[in-house]
């Protein structure tokens, strides 16, 4: 395992963190699964407030005092989401200690910033964070970071607050829309945390056919996570297992954190052109330029789901997305594509001169399914 600075929290973290959003069938599970990912080397657990009951079990193995190391060798973030008032904020801080058992958190993210509102609330006076300021004045919160799904404008802008010592966002090899916001938090030193890799970042635990050819003799899962851990500005990425086991695959890549090989950017070549070679005339190039629009269409993200599921087969995962717009509120906000009225505002705005309602509504015929939720609403 490798270990990075975690930007100005001064923290060393292990390039992986256990997420612990998924090990909740039982607190054996829990248990077992904390206790191979220390013995593997990782130092850094994440849990939320809205995991379900994930503070609650990481808090009875932790209070079991079981761990095979102490409380100083390993550090716990766990997140909440942003509250319009202090007086909110200081009970859910309050709670989160009481059920993780800890008399500290080494980081509190506020979990979620993902809309103007948020940040609004977050910016105000006697807002959420003069609680989350009281707890890191007690010692009970050491360090403060916010995770966020939210436009890349708005994940800007809350960096610029200089309120954060951490991010916590998307940012893949498939979606790297966000580049511009991991640029801004390495110029702030901030630490740099990628929200789930494998599953976010295309659903590469089961990659389709056509990916894994183009990305041989590497795995598609591989070459993401070299992506990312080749990136020296990005300090940890976390992994989501549902069993001790899960941890096996993903972790025989925590020592690789070199630069990319030649071998890994011919590959990438590789993607790249085969993309470019399908797409043609229909590729969108992932400018943003024709938002907004007025039916709330996320244009570029539905063509992205588009660009992939056409060019690499990964049309589970542009389903799993896709099913998402309409009901998972503002995690991942927009409308269908075919709630496109044809108004053509957003024509003359595209610099590829995409036929863009035309291909909103074949990929609506292409990914739409059943309703996705988001992880732990299921
Ligand atoms: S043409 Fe469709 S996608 Fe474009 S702005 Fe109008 S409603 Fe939105
Ligand atoms: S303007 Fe065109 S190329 Fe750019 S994101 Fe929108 S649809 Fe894609």
């Amino acid at each position: 395992m490798r270990y990075r600075r975690f930007g100005k929290t001064e923290l060393r973290l292990s390039v992986f963190s256990l997420g612990t959003m998924r090990y909740l069938a039982s607190p054996e599970n829990v248990w077992k699964t904390i206790a191979k990912a220390i013995a593997l080397g990782i130092n850094h657990i994440e849990t939320a407030r809205g995991y379900g009951k994930s503070e609650e079990y990481l808090g009875r193995a932790i209070a079991s005092r079981l761990l095979p190391v102490n409380r100083s060798q390993f550090h716990i973030t766990t997140k909440i989401p942003p509250t319009a008032d202090a007086d909110t904020m200081r009970r859910y801080i309050n709670e989160s200690l009481q059920k993780l058992h800890l008399d500290y958190l080494d980081c509190l993210g506020i979990h979620g910033l993902n809309t103007w509102e948020h940040l609004d609330w977050v910016k105000a006076k006697n807002g959420c964070m003069q609680a989350v300021a009281e707890a890191v004045a007690d010692g009970r919160v050491r360090h403060v970071g916010f995770s966020t799904h939210g436009c890349l404008d708005l994940i800007l802008a809350a960096i610029n607050t200089d309120l954060f010592e951490f991010v916590n966002l998307h940012y893949y090899y498939f979606f790297q829309r966000n580049l511009p916001a991991i640029e801004l938090a390495a110029k702030k030193d901030m630490g740099i945390f990628i929200i789930s890799p494998a599953d976010k970042g295309g659903r590469l635990y089961t990659p389709p056919q056509t990916l894994s050819n183009l990305c041989y003799p590497f795995s598609p899962l591989e070459l993401n996570y070299r992506f990312l851990l080749s990136d020296r500005r990005i300090t940890t990425l976390s992994v989501g297992p549902a069993t001790p086991e899960e941890l096996t695959q993903p972790l025989q890549f925590a020592d690789r954190d070199g630069k990319l090989t030649p071998e890994e950017i011919i590959v990438l070549e590789r993607l790249e052109n085969h993309q470019n070679q399908i797409l043609g005339a229909q590729k969108c190039s992932q400018c943003y330029k024709c938002l907004p629009c007025p039916e709330n269409i996320n244009i570029p993200e539905v063509l992205r789901l588009r660009n992939l599921a056409l060019a690499y087969d990964l049309t589970d995962y542009g389903k799993y997305r896709y099913n998402m717009f309409e009901n998972a509120g503002h995690w991942f906000p927009g409308s269908k594509a075919n709630r496109c009225t044809e108004c053509g505002d957003c024509l003359p705005r595209c610099p590829q001169k995409l036929d863009i309602p035309n291909l909103l509504q074949d990929t609506h015929q292409r990914l739409k399914g059943p309703s996705s939720k988001r992880l732990w609403d299921n």
